[in-house]
């Protein structure tokens, strides 16, 4: 199958239909515009939104759909009035590639937020063609919706930064959960909360980490430098940890109790989710109100704080854990991912592995 809107030839991977398989798929991206980067992909990550988006889960599925919001590589073309960019900068593109640009969110750096955000993948352009994401070996973006990757990051393990570092580094900065000393609770040791305990650390947090699995607390404290970790099954664990924190960041996907957690937190405490559960949770209100207590949520993050994200990851060597594949792997990985098997991303080696036949 092909798909021929554009001059640009591109090669990757897609799937058909809510069956998710990928496979090798031709098709193409526009011309650089005069604000476009047009940059060969290098390495992409896979989250695991890409697995609900490749099955339908959400619903929101249209086919063929190329995967694939972690996106990083090196610029080939700018457009001419392209400031930021030059050709061989190294570059990265994460969940978003367009906005309205100028409603109030888009105003105040929070185009995550603007209703006319455009998907890196499975959304439709400002010319209407669907976008394509980076499970691909070239991509085109405005120079908005690019983020510099500073030197010192290597590209593959930066890659996830794209989106589970933003996911977990603007909660912490909006919350206020950004301020050396304060105790904060991450739920969930995967993709997200992975890194996110490495940007609590560097922010100068105590950092607990709270999981169902026992058998995590070694890397958790060990690895990723967590300072407790609590096995929230375990009642008496959380007994004793009660009304000890200042916040937490809830990464779990699948529903769950939240009342727990609730519990974990000091007066005016915070209880942010950024995972996103098939189903409602539901929500004690009770015991927010006796601690005036916050429950919120947060969505990745603005352009410029993504790329104010990177700089400081760059700044204190945060980078995720990752395991490099190939990519006739894909399909595998997938498999692999819904059993939540990888520590901690898998990352494509776009450049080395797929390649146009
Ligand atoms: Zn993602
Ligand atoms: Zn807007």
């Amino acid at each position: 199958m092909a798909e021929k809107q554009h001059p640009v030839p591109a090669y990757g991977l897609a799937a058909r239909d809510h069956s998710g398989l990928l496979s090798p798929f031709n098709f193409s991206r526009r011309e650089t515009g005069e604000t476009d980067v047009k940059f060969k992909v290098l390495y992409c990550g896979i989250c695991h939104s890409d697995l609900h988006m490749l099955k339908n889960e959400w619903g929101s599925s249209t086919y063929p759909i190329v995967p694939g919001h972690e996106i990083v590589g090196q610029v080939t073309e700018v457009g001419s009035k392209v400031e930021k960019y030059k050709v061989g900068d190294r570059v990265g593109v994460g969940c978003m590639v367009g906005s309205c640009r100028s409603c109030t969110n888009c105003s105040q750096s929070i185009e995550n937020y603007c209703p006319k955000m455009i998907l890196t993948y499975g959304g439709t352009y400002h010319d209407g063609t669907p976008t394509y994401g980076g499970y691909s070996d070239v991509m085109v973006c405005d120079e908005h919706f690019v983020v510099r990757v500073p030197d010192s990051l290597p590209l593959d393990v930066a890659a996830p930064l794209l989106c589970a570092g933003i996911t977990l580094y603007s909660p912490l900065k909006f919350y206020g959960l950004d301020k050396p000393g304060l105790h904060i609770g991450i739920v969930g040791l995967g993709g997200l909360g992975h890194v996110g305990v490495k940007f609590a650390k560097a922010m100068g947090l105590k950092v607990t980490v709270i999981s169902t699995s026992p058998g995590k607390k070694q890397e958790a404290i060990e690895r990723h430098g967590a300072d407790a970790f609590l096995v929230s099954r375990d009642q008496e664990q959380m007994q004793a940890a009660m009304g000890t924190m200042d916040g937490i960041i809830d990464t779990v996907s699948a529903v769950h109790p939240i009342m727990p957690l609730i519990g974990l937190l000091k007066t005016q405490g915070k209880l942010v989710l950024v995972g996103a559960p098939e189903k409602p949770l539901e929500l004690p209100v009770f015991p927010l109100l006796m601690g005036r207590k916050i429950v919120g949520g947060s969505c990745i993050g603005g352009m410029k704080e993504t790329q104010e994200m990177l700089d400081f990851a760059a700044k204190h060597n945060i980078t995720a854990d990752i395991e490099v594949i190939s990519a006739d792997y894909v399909n595998t990985a997938m498999e692999r991912l819904a059993k939540n098997d990888v520590k901690y991303r898998f990352v494509i080696d776009v450049a080395n592995t797929m390649q146009a036949p």
